[in-house]
């Protein structure tokens, strides 16, 4: 991990921003790593019912979010790229690979929210589809953190 890259409003992670490289050389494509337990299970009860299908479909065929999509994923690279340079980490193994199927599918939901939470609104059209879908069982600017 390399910083927190969205925090809940009581200031626990949502999601954090990963190394290119783990430690022991391992390559890390998922630059974006949704961390909140209450976005990755509401991600999950999306994912359940099926919706990738429709969002890729999506993508597909509305050249709009076609091109969003696309752009979120040169989004992607270019941060990893950052800290790669930045780390000395090798992207070498994982160059050109983002996150989350992207740039012409959508196959893991919890990778293209993380992206959404720590890039802000309007880096990936998907990511923010799912988060307004989850809005009652998610929300980043609602605290519904569970009390330990
Ligand atoms: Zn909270």
């Amino acid at each position: 991990m390399v910083a927190v890259g969205a925090r809940c409003s009581c200031g626990r992670p949502l999601a954090v921003v990963t190394r290119p490289l783990l430690p022991g050389g391992v390559p890390f494509p998922t630059t974006c790593y949704l961390t909140s337990p209450e976005a990755v299970k509401a991600a999950s009860h999306v994912e359940a019912d099926g919706a990738m299908r429709d969002y890729t479909e999506l993508v597909e065929h509305d050249e709009d979010v076609k091109a969003a999509y696309e752009q979120a994923h040169r989004y992607y690279l270019a941060f990893r790229h950052e800290i790669a340079v930045k780390l000395g980490d090798d992207e070498e193994h994982i160059e050109g690979t983002s996150a989350g199927g992207m740039p012409v599918r959508v196959k893991c939901l919890h990778a293209l929210i993380a992206q959404s939470l720590v890039m802000g609104p309007g880096a990936n059209p998907i990511g923010d589809m799912v988060l307004e879908r989850v809005r009652d069982e998610f929300d980043p600017s609602v605290c519904r953190c569970s009390v330990e």
